[in-house]
């Protein structure tokens, strides 16, 4: 007897995005590398310690408990993982205690997180299954509903189509152990402090949803019968964990390939989305591990974090402008001996200083350009310039030179 299929809402969401990718994750026995991924690594310690909190909140009939955060953080990063960084720790702190600062329990409207639902789909032997991260009941403007809340560790406050889609499964799934209650989904954000509005989901629009699920499974039945699997480049791409080796990165590894018509720049432009996801990647491993272990150094080069002063600067451009219509009171006078006692001789002075600045493009529309090198000799700014602030950040630079230990 065949082997009845299941699909959860992010294999569906990833055969329709692409099929090349669902390929590799589902159907090839294909191992994925778990490299470091600091996004995959955070959702997963969030979720977890959120769901900790949620059942000691359970157990002991709190609404609140924010001493519990240290705790449930160390308990989680205290098992055994392959992989932690400083960063993980503090960003899996910093959003779960914002999940938590927002978040009221209460045993009564509970319904549960993190447990197994499932749904045959009509008209096939497929079941669709998901684990919703919480469900309760709450109320809106017409009264109670089951509500499906997605939490997401990452910095958006944007409802994509995608939590729509995983949003609508779930509910469509919650639909039959709920029947004559109304269901609904929203999504929380809480590194943004965004809860998106309740979204109902009601019974009539089953059949639409039903219906996009099967033609996304029958997309993949025929890619499998037919052994072709499209890769569709797109925003997709970017947490795609085949990028560096999708076979549709093939144009700017091949000298021949230039730029000159459209549909070489559709592939070339294709080319350059999978590209910047794989390069991502790597520089989010290679940060990761700079972030422990220093710097890595490759020939004369290094890859790792670089600190870079900030140059002079003049922060203060009121006294740039006092400093440059004193020169030219001085200069339209014939006099060195400039007084800005009175209201009208400041005016002057400030009014000639600006039309100064403004000339010599010192002080544009677009703010303070006094960074530029070229005008550090300029004797009128004098006094008036400052140390920048310094900069450090990721990149890959010329080895430093060692200094000579026998010097
Ligand atoms: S990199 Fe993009 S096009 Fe290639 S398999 Fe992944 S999602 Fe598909």
């Amino acid at each position: 007897m065949a082997k009845t299929e299941r699909f959860s809402y992010s294999k569906l969401g990833k055969a329709e995005t692409c099929l090349a990718r669902f390929r590799e994750e589902y159907e090839r026995d294909l191992r994925l590398p778990q490299t470091y991924s600091h996004t995959r690594e955070v959702g997963k310690g969030v979720h977890a310690c959120a769901e900790a909190y949620k059942a000691e909140l359970h157990a002991s009939g709190m609404e609140q408990d924010l001493s519990l955060i240290p705790i449930i953080v160390e308990n989680y990063f205290s098992t055994d993982r392959e992989v932690t960084t400083t960063a993980t720790y503090d960003d899996v702190f910093f959003v779960f205690r914002a999940f938590a600062m927002k978040y009221r329990h209460n045993p009564k409207t509970y319904l549960g997180a993190e447990f197994l639902l499932q749904r045959e789909l009509p008209e096939t032997d497929i079941i669709i299954e998901g684990w919703p991260d919480h469900v309760d009941v709450q109320n809106d403007e017409h009264g109670p509903i089951v509500v499906s809340d997605d939490l997401k560790s990452g910095y958006s406050s944007t409802v994509t189509p995608e939590h729509k889609f995983q949003g609508e499964i779930v509910d469509w799934m919650l639909l039959p152990m709920f029947e004559g209650s109304r269901v609904g989904w929203r999504v929380s954000m809480p590194r943004a402090d965004f809860t998106s509005p309740i979204e109902e989901f009601k019974p009539e629009y089953s059949q639409r949803l039903e219906a996009r699920m099967r033609s996304i499974i029958a997309r993949v039945h025929r890619a499998r019968e037919e052994q072709v699997w499209p890769a569709t480049p797109g925003s997709a791409c970017a947490y795609c964990p085949i990028a560096a080796k999708c076979r549709e990165r093939n144009v700017l590894a091949d000298l021949d390939v230039v730029v000159t018509s459209a549909d070489e720049a559709q592939k070339a432009a294709a080319d350059l989305i999978i590209l910047n996801a794989a390069y991502d990647q790597r520089r989010e491993q290679l940060k990761a591990w700079a972030d422990e272990e220093g710097p890595v150094e490759v020939g004369d080069s290094t890859v790792g974090y670089v600190t870079k002063a900030g140059g002079l600067k003049i922060a203060d451009a009121l006294s740039l402008v006092q400093k440059l219509g004193i020169v030219e009171v001085q200069r339209e006078d014939g006099t060195d001996d400039v007084s800005i006692e009175t209201e009208e001789e400041r005016v002057r002075v400030i009014a000639l200083g600006f039309r100064a600045a403004m000339k010599d493009r010192l002080l544009t529309v677009d703010g303070n350009r006094t960074k530029t090198k070229a005008i550090q000799n300029d004797e009128r700014l004098n006094g008036l310039w400052v140390a920048g602030d310094s900069k450090t950040s990721f990149d890959i630079f010329k080895t430093p030179k060692k200094a000579d230990a026998s010097t």
